[in-house]
């Protein structure tokens, strides 16, 4: 049996990341550093800071320094760090049953897709548990919805979908990235796929064929860097979609759960798609939890067999996400998104620093774009107590859970202003 190499193998942190946050030599965070980078892959490149703690917006680092977590897992901590509401519905399900699997019937799996169903107007859900697995669901949805009811021959069936698009990592799912470092050295890809600029709808209506199903798209791409398309333009896919007879898959994954001051993001215009794909929030911040949502002429493809998983709408996530559910309807989070992203915004954009570039963004998903590379920028943050990461170098997200308190997302800019001002 080989041994493990993370007893021997030597890895200095300190010469592993440059420009990276500093940590104290010795201290339990450099430690932590060390045993994680020397067994854990290194398919992270992550900030020099180690969470130990959270609750609401505020976090702890395993030295005991506080900072406010202005990135809330990428969208997955909209309700922040363990929401009271939704730990004790864990909790209460803990001390229940946890796992059956879909082999039986389980006591909540229908009560969270009727919740799904109304919280989206759509007539069926099917739970998943990663984004990236709720994507490659609306696939299967789109790729036998083609075959079995527009009468696209089988095997021909075409997605459309966009530049500097994220919608997660596996090999499916990166055969449709734009991005070379998320897919050097994973070919073959899977092919069936057109790659469209975003944000430009003639671009959509050129690229329909006869063997087009759908076209899948993020509302605002996030990963991409908070790229908010132009006004007009998911009216402009919603009327192609319909004309062209495709399925227009919103991936809401991030954008979803009120993060950008509207229950999800299309209904900024309005905008039905025939499919959402949601994940992050939907899990409470406590667990997995994905989903996607359609109507019956859609999600009626799937017969027993035919797609599945273990952990998929499990008693835990069901309970988790109900309860995630009610929170963001009854607290009225899309209103608090808006409000205090308007507010987050305009003093944002009081900062007087010429190497920003351009800030941008709706409710509380903020893309701050600088002119140099943001990395010294996200290390003076994290000293003024702001957990942030820049996305592609050079833009800085910002996206603190939504529930943050006024006075504490206030002092949040104080920090920020300090960390950006010159
Ligand atoms: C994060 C994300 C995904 C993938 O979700 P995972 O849970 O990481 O698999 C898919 N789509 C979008 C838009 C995302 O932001």
């Amino acid at each position: 049996m080989p041994k493990c190499m993370c007893e021997r193998a030597f890895f200095d942190t300190r010469t592993a990341r440059k420009e990276n946050i500093t940590t104290h030599e010795n201290s339990a965070s450099e430690r932590i550093i060390a045993q994680t980078e020397k067994c854990c892959a290194h398919n992270y490149a992550s900030k020099h800071v180690v969470v130990t703690e959270g609750s609401g917006a505020r976090v702890k680092d395993a030295d005991g320094r506080e900072y406010f977590d202005m990135l809330s897992a990428y969208s997955a901590l909209n309700f922040g760090h363990r929401h009271p509401e939704i730990v004790a519905a864990a909790e209460e399900q803990l001390g229940k049953i946890t796992l059956t699997s879909r082999a039986f019937y389980s006591e909540l799996l229908g009560e969270f897709c009727a919740a799904l169903c109304t919280l989206t107007g759509k007539g069926m859900a099917l739970p998943m548990n990663t984004g990236a697995e709720a994507v490659e669901t609306a696939l299967k949805t789109a790729r036998r919805w083609g075959a079995f009811v527009k009468g696209v021959p089988e095997g021909r069936q075409r997605v459309i979908c966009c530049e500097n698009n994220f919608h997660g990592r596996t090999i499916t799912v990166v055969s449709m990235s734009t991005d070379q470092s998320a897919r050097r050295g994973y070919s073959p890809f899977t092919p069936g796929f057109d790659v469209i600029p975003y944000g430009d709808a003639e671009a959509l209506a050129a690229a329909v064929t006869p063997d087009t199903v759908a076209f899948l798209f993020e509302p605002i791409q996030g990963e991409a860097g908070i790229i908010v398309p132009p006004e007009g333009y998911l009216k402009e896919v919603r009327r192609i979609c319909s004309e062209k007879g495709i399925l227009m898959i919103a991936d809401e994954v991030q954008t979803g759960f009120a993060r950008t001051g509207d229950m999800f993001a299309c209904d900024h215009e309005g905008v039905t798609p025939d499919v959402y794909v949601l994940g992050k929030a939907l899990g409470g911040g406590i667990m997995p939890v994905s989903a996607v949502c359609a109507d019956e002429d859609i999600l009626g493809v799937f017969e027993p067999g035919s797609h599945g998983s273990t952990f998929g709408g499990n008693p835990l996530a069901c309970a988790v996400a109900l309860k995630a559910m009610e929170i963001v309807r009854r607290d009225d989070y899309p209103r608090m998104a808006r409000e205090k992203g308007e507010l987050f915004m305009s003093e944002l954009r009081s900062i007087e620093n010429d190497e920003i570039k351009d800030i941008r963004g709706r409710g509380l998903l903020i893309g701050v774009e600088f002119s140099v590379p943001a990395a010294p920028y996200v290390a003076r943050l994290a000293e003024e107590g702001i957990l942030a990461k820049e996305t592609h170098e050079r833009t800085i997200r910002f996206a603190p859970p939504v529930n943050i308190p006024i006075e504490e997302l206030n002092e949040a800019i104080v920090r920020i202003k300090a960390a950006f001002g010159k």
